[in-house]
């Protein structure tokens, strides 16, 4: 299991962490060869998620942010205390982590998309965990 550590800058944000994830594959190649099977992304928080979605256009993030603030206000009606059940509701929505094909060693995304910390009740600094899982049998643990 490996990690690395993001500070966010807003309460809510999208921020692209894909290079982080590939260099964590780069460290894996050069202790063991090429990676091959896929990469979990996980995020260890409540309130701060993990999504793959378009990394080309940046309205697309802030289309996104904007319609699930709109899906997810901030209802008075919440019971609980610490008034971020928002942020929580939104990290369920994304869900806590990706799976991502690996093939020699890189990541298998689609050609817009990149990786993203979704963070809803930031700025904070957040972890994220990879876990390199190899393809086939008898492979071992891998990174
Ligand atoms: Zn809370």
């Amino acid at each position: 299991m490996r990690q690395f550590s993001v500070s966010t800058t807003r309460r809510e944000e999208f921020l692209d962490i894909t290079a982080e994830v590939a260099a964590i594959l780069r460290d894996i190649e050069r202790e063991s060869g090429p990676a091959e099977g896929a990469v979990l992304v996980y995020s260890p928080h409540t309130t701060a998620g993990i999504t793959i979605n378009e990394g080309a256009d940046p309205d697309v993030r802030r289309d996104m942010l904007a319609h699930l603030a709109k899906l997810v206000p901030c209802d008075p009606g919440f019971r609980h205390a610490e008034g971020n059940s928002d942020a929580h509701i939104k990290t369920s929505l994304m869900g806590p982590s990706q799976l991502v094909p690996v093939t020699g060693g890189r990541l298998k995304l689609g050609t817009w998309q990149k990786i993203y910390c979704c963070e809803f009740d930031g700025p904070r600094r957040r972890t994220v965990l990879v876990q390199f899982l190899p393809s086939g049998s008898g492979a071992g643990e891998g990174g």
